[in-house]
């Protein structure tokens, strides 16, 4: 194509694309909003294909700018005040597609996103690299069909399947680190790295204290406002703390959840009431959690830590732990059949981030077993009408059937958060049994509960 006729067609495109512009969102029907936000986002995808594949190209292509001799990339970021983060970001990305063709041509389509293929990505190691390869149509079928949380799901499941020996999970774990820098006026800041099984106990540990102290904040500010001239209201549990020097403003910046497809849900539960930075009683969600922090750790250096109940639920099928055990002790024997989608083939966190079986089988030395026989939830775990809560053990059976997933559409709540409600409302004749139960969040609870 020559100069004139690349002119033509961007300022084509460009007037076009102005046009979506024209469209009047406060009186697009329901169903025409869905169409054309469907449209939209894969007209991004396919920008961003675009966008991410020239930048690798341009890269190499040498311009002048500003008087230096630079990439066309940088010049093109430079004068377009685009972020220069992401531009690598996107650069490393269609480099990486570029060795997957099946897969480049579905994210030039738009049928996939940068974010399907950053999964993918992340899930690229030297152990399933050809299946990868292999595999990639299916991938971008499963891509298609299936909404986020399923597709990363898949892909986990998909990459411990063809990593038998869990390669990738024992290279990981060599990997975890903790670091606390301590600044000249005391404070400290901290950065850790866990494996997946420690990094859920330390993210249930924090957010189960979290949510302690949240109670106890908006306890003590109901009983502030019930009587402001009451000098007897309960005070804030401060044992001994932040006297002195060296309070710890901890910064410390998880980025253990970050590194599996379940990345960071428990700090962007952004649709409920729970956000972070709500203040309740004066304190913000992440000083609760700083406060748990530390709480935990004092508490756990004095008595020796005793957790209430498990940290860490992991639902794991009986079939694949046999097969695992077996394989461990005779790596001739067939590895376990893993399948996101088939309950005999589950190796997974209860909030169904997949985990490797053979470190959910080093965990069974430690954990405490509870049977739950999916075939017939209804004849054995149900309470009739007797109880109106859900006892303990049949709230832990519903979290699992439903992978510790609010019930509400696209809601990423945390387990910590999740409350057991009735589909059928109690009071209208539902049962408390495993059948009638489903997790909610506690905003979305109440919010269902505000609707009825
Ligand atoms: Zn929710």
């Amino acid at each position: 194509m020559n100069h004139a006729t690349i002119s033509e067609l961007i300022s084509s495109l460009c007037s076009n694309v102005q046009r979506l512009n024209d469209i009047d969102i406060d009186h697009l029907s329901p169903d025409d909003t869905v169409s054309v936000l469907e449209a939209v986002i894969s007209l991004e995808r396919q920008t961003q294909a675009v966008s991410a594949r020239l930048q690798h190209r341009a890269h190499s292509v040498q311009v002048r700018a500003n008087g230096h001799r630079c990439s066309a990339t940088d010049a093109a970021v430079e004068h377009s005040g685009a972020c220069v983060r992401s531009s690598a970001t996107d650069r490393r990305l269609a480099a990486w597609a570029d060795e997957f063709p099946v897969l480049s041509e579905a994210y030039r389509q738009g049928q996939i996103s940068r974010q399907h293929l950053a999964v993918l990505r992340r899930v690229d190691n030297p152990t399933t690299r050809d299946a990868l390869v292999e595999h990639q149509a299916e991938l971008v079928n499963e891509a298609i069909a299936r909404n986020w949380k399923s597709f990363t799901r898949h892909v986990g499941y998909f990459a411990h399947r063809h990593d038998p020996d869990g390669e990738t999970a024992k290279r990981k774990a060599a990997q975890r680190r903790l670091t606390l820098t301590e600044h000249a006026d005391g404070t400290v800041s901290g950065r850790f790295h866990l494996d997946a099984v420690n990094g859920q106990a330390v993210r249930n540990a924090l957010e189960f204290a979290q949510q302690r102290l949240l109670q106890e904040d908006q306890d003590q500010q109901t009983n502030t406002d019930l009587d402001l001239s009451d000098d007897d209201a309960p005070i804030l549990h401060r044992t001994d703390r932040g006297t002195g020097t060296g309070t710890g403003t901890g910064t410390g910046t998880g980025d253990a959840a970050a590194d599996g497809p379940a990345s960071g849900s428990a700090s962007n539960g952004a649709s409920t009431a729970q956000t972070a930075g709500t203040v309740n009683g004066g304190r913000t969600r992440s000083q609760r959690l700083a406060d748990a922090f530390v709480e935990l750790l004092r508490s756990g250096h004095q008595h020796g830590a005793v957790a209430p109940q498990p940290l860490v639920h992991i639902v794991m099928s009986q079939s694949v732990a046999e097969d695992t055990i077996r394989r461990l002790a005779n790596p001739d024997s067939a590895a376990p059949q893993l399948d996101a989608d088939n309950i005999d083939g589950r190796c997974e966190f209860q909030d169904g981030t997949p985990l490797h079986p053979t470190v959910a089988v080093a965990e069974l030395t430690i954990a405490t077993l509870q049977r739950v026989v999916f075939s017939t939830p209804n004849v054995v775990l149900e309470l009739g009408r007797k109880s109106r809560s859900f006892p303990r053990e049949l709230a832990q059976v519903v979290r699992t059937r439903h992978r510790a997933q609010c019930a509400h559409p696209n809601c990423d709540s945390p387990v910590a958060w999740l409350q057991t409600d009735h589909v059928q409302p109690w009071n209208r004749g539902g049962p408390t049994d495993v059948a009638n139960g489903q997790p909610l969040c506690g905003a979305h609870n109440r919010a269902k509960a505000d609707a009825a």
